[in-house]
């Protein structure tokens, strides 16, 4: 297998991609439904109703709905459509879709169209196999999805995709978008209620999210001839190679012409589906890239992560590349995460989070980002369990990725402004100094932040001039999860900070006193969450723990987290879960755990009995076959000389080969032990404590092993190979 893909690799050539002779303008959104398309096929009527229904929430009937099926449909079959569906985003990884032709043959022979307002409203996929973590019994198999207005629809090949949010006949989420859009609701509501302290033409505060995805490129050949990449997505196996990233030289490098093409299509492709991609690059290990588009409404934000994720494996396809969503592919070289550049802006035009030229400016941007510094301190478990997987807990904790412990990176200027307000706490009336730190201190930020150093890249919540951005998402994660929990808990926060106020207020305190008043316990409330330094320091570890700060490093407390008093301030508290819903969420995320996990160790116990020990054994006979050889020409004593590395090879081999069969049959033990676990928590637990340390173990001594064993009949792709052959 390995020598037949290592010839194919050495066959490839680059696949051309022309450029487009249009304009990018003009084929830019081709393939989205949006506003200039309904505009061109709805009747007027439908067509306000929409964008009535997008800008203000008003629900639409089945009349506009049956005009706007209608519209949609002739649009889509314009551009080639002969089928739709509801593309939606169940717990599983990745989205979900379940097509249906426009027409129908009638018994009689004659064709109907199909597609009605009813159709594009509402569908029931026979969805029983989704997880729902108890919510639905299979044998009711009762989900429904339902259009979600706010996100355009879109052409994918022959099918017309209609985002919708998945829930269950009891009106119960399945799915990572309804909680996304209910908390993007109460975030709304939350902090248009603060910016109306300050300026009451704010109507609407929009959370935006520019996310940042990290993948590797691996020939297909090469990937295919790997088990453990096409059955999990990562290598459970492979010595590193003696060049890796060391040298920093991929970073810098130039983009080979093969993936060169991937990205010039990928990013053609991305256009026509409206997904405004615009920087493609290099990452830190050989063949990572990074693609980031220019950030979007949260909603459609995420819509189109999932979109990309998806072309990005079929685009690869098309030039002999496998896409490696997973946070850690490989083992001593770097992860992947997917950065959520966050950020909140009002109707009128303002990013809450960028500071202003003036001081009455910056005191509502100040509100904001100390409401952030709170949020953050305040919910450090709750976000962190919205990032916990089987995945990302390689890259965790790794000297690499963010820490599993949360802090906020400010940056110089804006830290000593916190700082200066913070020392004048017992002041509720603002000093001139603080007046001029506001006009001066705050206004020089931009230019010092949007610099970015390499110190605030070890933050996992770092202000970076104009947004947050949150660092500790991983790869190949729905950002829904992260989003629904930050925007939720900053709509808990602002809710605080805005009762805290009427409160001071009542009691006769002017307004802009009662906030400033607020700001300044809110800074120093939250001040322990502030950290400037090197986020990958021992010292860190040991400041956090004084500072109080927590640091759960495994997945299934981490999870267990979503449901701690804070977690359910937050969650119940905004509306965002019903308690069967948290509970039912908690229960597929250990669940996801637990499968993932047992396939890890189901493919690695395959992999060493069937493909590795075998080998060893193979070339162990062949050392054998040598060694008699030489004892049979050679004098007891000079055979002993000569011979002595052979015979310790052999006697090594032997070593790990058993250690390895007993070590795999232990895991099979652990393993059935842990599957008679009634409860997800206890099995996901057993799975994490006593079946996970095994694949390492195992691990180990199959590394060696390829160390020692003749290159020539190792069955599986080096490290190097896949690594370095782009
Ligand atoms: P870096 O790698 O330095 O973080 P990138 O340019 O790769 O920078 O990514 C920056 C990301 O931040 C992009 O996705 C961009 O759209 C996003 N972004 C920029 N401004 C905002 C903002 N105000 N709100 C949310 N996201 C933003
Ligand atoms: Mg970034």
């Amino acid at each position: 297998m390995r020598f037949f893909a290592l010839q194919k690799l050495a066959d490839r050539k680059p696949v051309n991609v022309e450029t487009p002779e249009e304009k990018l303008s003009d084929y830019y959104g081709v393939y989205v439904f949006n506003k200039k398309k309904m505009q061109e096929y709805l009747p007027d009527e439908a067509f306000e109703a929409v964008v009535n229904a997008i800008e203000k929430g008003t629900p639409i009937n089945v009349k506009i709905a049956d005009q706007v099926a209608e519209g949609m449909k002739n649009w889509a079959k314009a551009h080639g459509a002969t089928n739709y569906t509801h593309w939606f985003q169940p717990l599983t990884d990745g989205t979900a879709e379940k097509h249906e032709s426009f027409i129908n043959t009638t018994s009689d022979g004659n064709v109907i169209e199909k597609f009605s307002g009813k159709l594009l409203i509402q569908q029931e996929p026979d969805a029983s196999s989704f997880p729902n973590g108890g919510i639905r019994n299979t044998f009711e198999a009762r989900g429904y999805t339902a259009w979600d207005v706010s996100s355009p629809a879109f052409i994918v090949g022959d099918t017309l995709c209609i985002p919708t949010i998945f829930i269950a006949y009891t009106g119960e989420a399945l799915d990572y978008k309804t909680p996304l859009l209910r908390a993007l609701a109460a975030v709304d509501k939350a902090a248009t209620r603060v910016c109306n302290l300050f300026d009451k033409n704010v109507t609407k505060v929009a959370a935006n999210l520019g996310w940042e995805q990290e993948y590797f490129l691996v020939d297909k050949a090469l990937f295919d001839a790997r088990p453990d990449l096409c059955l999990t997505g990562r290598t459970l196996m492979g010595h590193s190679s003696a060049k890796d990233q060391q040298l920093n030289d991929h970073y810098f490098g130039s983009i080979p012409p093969r993936v060169k093409y991937f990205m010039k299509e990928l990013e053609i492709e991305c256009h026509k589906l409206g997904i405004p991609a615009k920087t493609f690059h290099n990452e830190v290990a050989p063949n990572q890239f990074e693609l980031a588009p220019y950030f979007e409404e949260a909603n459609l934000a995420n819509d189109h992560n999932l979109l990309l994720m998806d072309l990005m494996k079929r685009t690869a396809h098309k030039h002999n590349f496998e896409v490696l969503l997973h946070e850690k592919p490989f083992a001593g070289v770097n992860g992947s995460g997917k950065h959520n550049n966050w950020s909140l802006s009002t109707n009128t035009g303002i990013n809450l989070f960028a500071p202003a030229k003036t001081p009455e400016g910056n005191m509502l941007f100040l509100t904001f980002i100390v409401n952030v510094l709170m949020m953050v301190y305040k919910n450090q478990d709750l976000l962190r369990a919205s990032i916990v997987s089987a995945g990302n807990s390689h890259r965790l904790g790794a000297h690499e990725a963010p820490p599993a412990i949360f802090s906020i990176f400010l940056g110089k200027h804006l830290n000593e402004t916190l700082n200066r307000l913070e020392e004048n706490i017992g002041n509720a009336k603002m000093t001139p100094e603080e007046k001029k730190a506001l006009k001066l201190g705050i206004g020089r930020i931009p230019e010092i932040l949007l610099d970015n150093t390499d110190r605030n890249r070890t933050s996992p919540f770092a202000f970076t001039g104009n947004r947050f951005e949150f660092r500790a998402v991983g790869s190949s994660a729905n950002c829904g999860a992260a989003m629904t929990v930050i925007n939720a808990a900053m709509a808990e926060q602002l809710n605080d900070f805005k009762s805290q106020v009427d409160d001071l207020c009542t009691q006769g305190i002017s307004k802009d006193e009662a906030i400033f008043k607020v700001i300044k316990k809110l800074i120093q409330q939250s001040r322990n969450i502030r950290f400037e330094g090197d986020g990958y320091s021992e010292n860190w570890n040991m400041e956090a723990e004084k500072r109080g700060l927590t640091n759960i490093p495994k997945v299934t407390e981490a999870l267990l987290k979503y449901k701690s008093g804070q977690s359910q301030k937050v969650l119940l508290g905004e509306k965002i879960f019903t308690m069967s819903e948290l509970e039912s969420r908690i229960d597929v995320e250990l669940e996801k755990y637990t499968k993932k996990v047992q396939i890890e160790s189901r493919v690695l116990g395959d992999l060493a009995i069937n493909h590795i020990v075998p080998t060893a054994v193979l070339y162990q006979n062949r050392l054998l076959e040598n060694l008699r050889g030489l004892q049979a020409i050679f004098p007891t004593e000079e055979f002993r000389t000569i011979a002595q590395d052979r015979i310790d090879l052999v006697k090594d081999i032997s070593k790990r080969v058993t250690a390895i069969k007993i070590l795999v049959r232990d895991m099979i033990e652990a393993r059935k032990k842990a599957n008679r676990m009634a409860s997800p928590l206890d099995k996901a637990r057993e799975y994490e404590n006593e079946v996970n340390p095994y694949l390492e173990k195992i691990r180990d001594h199959i590394d060696h092993l390829e160390m020692e064993v003749d290159d020539e009949i190792w069955p599986l792709p080096k490290y190097r190979e896949l690594l370095m052959n782009n």
